[in-house]
């Protein structure tokens, strides 16, 4: 059973160490329970009427409750104060793409917002109905939930189709009976659907090995008011602007997508993940950009900053094993200002081999420090189970956020420094860090977690975490980064997006989805 008021399954939990305990109450203060309501206490009010009903409908409390709010920061809040602001009127499940049109074509007729609905892992409003101020016609939330089938695998071309509801481990399960993996692995990788990917232009974890979701994309099928897209299938084409591109991080504005032809690999031969500690930022900057630049072909690499690291050395499965890596870090003369990184090699046996030969060379040349692979295995073991933390930090009084950009690596010392420093200024005690995660042959992503502590009330709550999000986007906007590397754009950053854009290319967008969507009954509120 999924949590209603937090993230993943009521029986996971991330527990938090000793030395993590004691880390916290250094940076922000003692740990204190904050208000947390009993889900008996939550009101929902009863559904708005709508003229005319569909059989596909449903009103159930329960239901409409977990499909109000996603997964942001905001949307945590609300779920522990008890104080949801707006629930969909009625949650829908098709099970085809005719059950699609035909909500459409009642949606239509209604007269109703329509919201479609995933993983509902969206971490920037995406899927919660907007207030009644700003759109007052009754909400249908549309989950793509049991369009969640492998509809066809093209061994030899490499090609799988899948309803666009299938969720990340159903869509590994099915590829790896075949031999295949997506390996498109977000952190939400076990609760975030393929046609979420999509809508949001995700990224996983391993996008270094296996691409960005706009890369993996191949092609499917998108149900609009206007009509159907089909976006088909091509190895390449020149056939004018690629629809692809209008679709992935269309956000529910442009229509439903509801099936995904996505290209896939064979399973890796092996695969395994490393730790390097480098004296400094700096250092450990050009390091990750020297790997990138020279091909050296690893899935995945991420670099934390020093108070990052620290924060990661705090938090510890196995206490004996970080003690003995601070011994080991005193005897190599490291300071505070250690940057850890992490990599990973999937592949064939010689091409692992000699990325991870390529690796310690570097290292070695970059006064690294080579952690063995406890390091790297420790990270792969909790890579999902991380995100459970935010529930236990709220549950002693701490708050945790995200914030994340890219940039070029000219841009990256700077960038960085200057959105921490927003950070930290932006009033209420605040422990800010970054990493490097996604990285590119010209640029990074930049992701910032920045805790806090819970206040009293919601609203001193949202007021502490509105100045740290004000502050980081803005100071996002000074350095010219991109508002969002792959979280999205749904509400909580759509007053950045037309400075990313321009306003012409803002006319654009609003062009085509006037033309998809006339009514304007698609996911209003979000990205535009
Ligand atoms: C703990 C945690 C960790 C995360 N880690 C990552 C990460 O590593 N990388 C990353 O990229 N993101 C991450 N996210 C964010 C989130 O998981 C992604 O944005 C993901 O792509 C959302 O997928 P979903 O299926 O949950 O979509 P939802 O949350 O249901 O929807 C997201 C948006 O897409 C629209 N949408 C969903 N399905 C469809 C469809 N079939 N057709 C049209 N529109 C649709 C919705 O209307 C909404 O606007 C994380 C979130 C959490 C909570």
């Amino acid at each position: 059973m999924l949590r209603w008021n937090g993230y993943g399954e009521e029986t996971i939990t991330f527990p938090l160490s000793d030395s993590a305990k004691s880390y916290f109450s250094k940076i922000l203060g003692g740990p204190k329970s904050p208000p947390d309501v009993e889900r008996s206490a939550v009101i929902i009010p009863p559904p708005c009427h709508f003229s005319k009903t569909h059989p596909l409908l449903q009103f159930d409390d329960e239901i409409r409750l977990r499909h109000a709010r996603g997964q942001s920061f905001p949307d945590l809040a609300a779920k522990r104060f008890g104080e949801f602001s707006r629930f969909p009127d009625a949650v829908a499940f098709p099970e085809s793409e005719s059950d699609v049109n035909e909500l459409l074509a009642w949606a239509k007729h209604v007269g109703v917002q329509l919201i479609p609905f995933g993983g509902g892992t969206s971490v920037v409003g995406g899927i919660n109905p907007i207030s009644h101020e700003e759109d007052d016609r009754p909400v249908l939330t549309l989950s793509l939930a049991r369009l969640n089938a492998l509809r066809n695998l093209d061994k030899t071309s490499r090609l799988a189709t899948f309803g666009a509801g299938t969720q990340g481990p159903h869509i590994e399960a099915q590829l790896r009976a075949h031999g295949f993996t997506l390996g498109h692995y977000p952190q939400s990788f076990e609760h975030s659907s393929l046609g979420g990917w999509v809508a949001a232009r995700s990224s996983g974890q391993q996008s270094l090995g296996y691409g960005r979701i706009e890369s993996l994309f191949a092609g499917g099928k998108i149900e609009t008011p206007s009509g159907r897209i089909t976006l088909p299938t091509l190895p390449a084409s020149a056939a004018g602007p690629d629809l692809r591109q209008l679709i992935l991080g269309s956000e529910g504005r442009l229509g439903i997508i509801t099936e995904a032809v996505v290209r896939v690999s064979p399973v890796p031969e092996t695969e395994s993940f490393y730790g390097v500690m480098f004296p400094d930022w700096p250092t450990g900057i050009d390091a990750v950009r020297e790997a990138i630049q020279s091909d050296i072909p690893l899935s995945m690499m991420r670099l934390s900053n020093p108070t990052e690291t620290e924060a990661f050395l705090n938090m510890p499965a196995h206490q004996n094993q970080v003690d003995l890596l601070r011994a080991l870090l005193r005897w190599r003369n490291f300071t505070s200002e250690n940057c850890l990184m992490l990599f990973g090699v999937s592949g064939s046996q010689r091409m692992t081999k000699f990325a991870r030969q390529a690796m310690v060379s570097l290292a070695r040349q970059r006064q690294g420090l080579w952690l063995t692979e406890i390091v790297g295995r420790q990270w792969a073991k909790t890579r999902f189970r991380s995100a459970y933390l935010r529930d236990t930090l709220w549950e002693h009084g701490y708050a945790v956020d995200t914030l994340e950009t890219a940039v070029s690596w000219s841009m990256i010392p700077k960038a960085s420094q200057v959105i921490l420093h927003a950070l930290a200024d932006a009033g209420s005690p605040v422990w800010p860090m970054v990493h490097l995660s996604h990285i590119y042959h010209d640029g990074a992503s930049l992701y910032f977690t920045f805790f806090f502590r819970v206040g009293a009330t919601l609203e001193e709550t949202m007021l502490r975490w509105r100045a740290l999000k004000e502050a980081g986007s803005k100071a996002v906007m000074s350095v010219s980064g991109t508002i969002t590397h792959q979280h999205g754009i749904g509400t909580d950053h759509r007053l950045y997006l037309a400075q990313e854009k321009g306003a012409l290319g803002m006319e654009v967008l609003k062009t085509v989805q006037t033309i998809l969507d006339p009514l304007g009954m698609m996911n209003p509120g979000k990205l535009m």
